[in-house]
């Protein structure tokens, strides 16, 4: 399923696709951490490393730890134990990947350069 869905986005440009749009900006016109992931995954895909940061940073930064996450994960489920670390501080990191999400939430709203590097491009 994964491997579909990233196929489906190498082949489809989400910039010419009419996707449904954000709910949080929709309403409000603000940017939530996962703005511009799509695109971001599509650019990345096509070896566009400075477009996908622009897209959505957090999201192309984010992408090795949540590559080593899920790998941990199959193996926590296969072989009774994580890459690294212990299972039970991933309460901690939640709170660490969640507290970051929301200071890049703030952050990409900030109408102040260089913040506003941070927002997806139109
Ligand atoms: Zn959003």
């Amino acid at each position: 399923m994964l491997a579909a869905g990233v196929a489906l986005l190498w082949w489809l440009d989400p910039a010419q696709m009419p996707l449904p749009l954000c709910g949080l900006h929709a309403l409000t016109g603000l940017y939530c951490p996962g703005c511009g992931a799509t695109r971001a995954t599509h650019a990345l895909l096509h070896g566009h490393l400075m477009e996908a940061l622009h897209d959505n940073a957090l999201w192309v930064l984010s992408l090795p730890l949540a590559l080593y996450a899920g790998l941990s994960e199959w193996r926590w489920q296969t072989a009774g134990r994580p890459l690294w670390g212990d299972p039970s501080h991933r309460p901690s990191l939640i709170a660490i990947v969640g507290a970051a999400a929301l200071l890049f939430s703030v952050l990409r709203n900030v109408p102040v350069y260089p913040l506003v590097l941070l927002a997806p491009p139109g």
